[in-house]
């Protein structure tokens, strides 16, 4: 193999409901799994009959091009379908990027306790990682700038980041854009953006006007519930677009994807709940954090990050008693764990789960 590729240590997901079950003998329903910020209420109502739908024409192949889902992103965002990259999931959109910009001898530079598929990406393509220490757990975006080497090609940037829920004010982050060199992609990963509230969340897509170097990267995975089936797009320039869909597959994304995304982003009342669901599951469980005394990364997100010292311990502890949350020992915090927000009884359960572990 080749020796960047030796390199790489494997993504490291949430433990699946059926190996936990298997390995406890507890029932999977019994499983309560917030370990991968995935839709406590399930997927959009809409999205499923538009996928249910779609199975009757199963035997062609999808829409290669996504013609109706771009169609409905470009009149959502007001811009040109040109400008508009599918992906299968957001994940093969960095992939993509790093497959078209990176290479031996070239570097992408992100931040310390970032995505942890920034890295993956880069060293796949054979790339340069360069990692910027975070500030306060989130990332320092003048620290990023200065960063930028001769070499670098791109820099991805989460907002809100994951696994820290941290969030840059959008000012910084325009600030920042004007501050780098335009032969530098800047990703800006936004898989968490429908979860900031409405005052936060301002419009970066009418950056791209000014910022041909800029791509913005969402996601069907989170607030529109679609995670199982894999669909995520980028909105940038026509340029960047085209030489992404030069390096992809030509069916990414499978018909049942395009057809459930459709309908996903139609369901307006399946997001406005799912994002209330999230505003109070996350107070309730910042109150409980806060009751045992544990100290926590305060989140624009669907998860909470939160330090309980032997992470690694406490962890065992709530899988014995059913419950899966993230350990980030890999992002660089092994005294953390991550927890998704859930449903209110789901929440209950991860904190008298916690409680006993303590
Ligand atoms: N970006 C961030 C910051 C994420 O946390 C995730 C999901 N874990 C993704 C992107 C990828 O999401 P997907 O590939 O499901 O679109």
């Amino acid at each position: 193999a080749l020796p960047y590729v030796r390199a790489i240590s494997p993504y490291q997901p949430g433990k699946p409901i059926a190996e936990l079950a298997r390995e406890t003998g507890i029932p999977e329903a019994h499983i309560v799994k917030l370990a991968s910020n995935e839709n406590p209420l399930g997927m959009s109502p809409k999205a499923r009959s538009a996928m249910l739908a779609a199975t009757a024409d199963l035997e062609r192949y999808p829409d290669g091009s996504g013609f109706t889902l771009k169609a409905v992103l470009a009149e959502r965002y007001g811009i040109a379908q040109e400008r508009i990259a599918l992906g299968n999931g957001s994940n093969e959109l960095f992939e993509l990027v790093a497959r078209v910009f990176l290479a031996p001898g070239r570097s992408a530079v992100f931040s310390r306790h970032a995505f942890a598929v920034y890295p993956l990406a880069t060293l796949a393509a054979g790339g340069t990682c360069i990692e910027v220490p975070a500030k306060d757990y989130g990332h320092d975006l003048d620290a990023m700038a200065a960063a930028i080497a001769p070499d670098t090609r791109v820099v991805f940037v989460a907002n809100p980041n994951n696994p820290t829920g941290t969030f840059l004010p959008r000012a910084e982050l325009h600030a920042f854009l004007t501050k780098l060199p335009t032969d530098v992609l800047v990703v800006l990963d936004e898989a968490y953006n429908e979860y900031l509230p409405p005052e936060l969340r301002g419009e970066t897509v009418a950056w791209l006007e000014e910022f041909p170097n800029l791509l913005i990267t969402r996601t069907l995975s989170k607030i529109y519930g679609l995670a199982g089936l894999r669909v995520g797009y980028g909105l940038g320039s026509a340029v960047v677009v085209d030489l992404l869909n030069r390096m992809r597959q030509p069916f990414n994304v499978n018909s049942l994807a395009l057809a459930a995304a459709v309908g996903a982003l139609d369901d307006h009342a399946f997001v406005a709940e799912s994002y209330a669901m999230n505003r109070s599951g996350l107070e309730q469980l910042v109150a409980g954090l806060k009751h045992f005394g544990l100290g926590h990364i305060p989140s624009y997100a669907n998860f909470v990050t939160f330090k309980v010292g032997d992470a690694a311990a406490v962890n065992q502890k709530l899988l014995q008693q059913g419950v899966i949350v993230r350990p980030i020992a890999s992002y660089g915090m092994p005294e953390w764990l991550r927890v998704t927000v859930g449903s209110e009884p789901e929440n209950a359960r991860f904190l008298a789960a916690l409680d006993k572990a303590l």
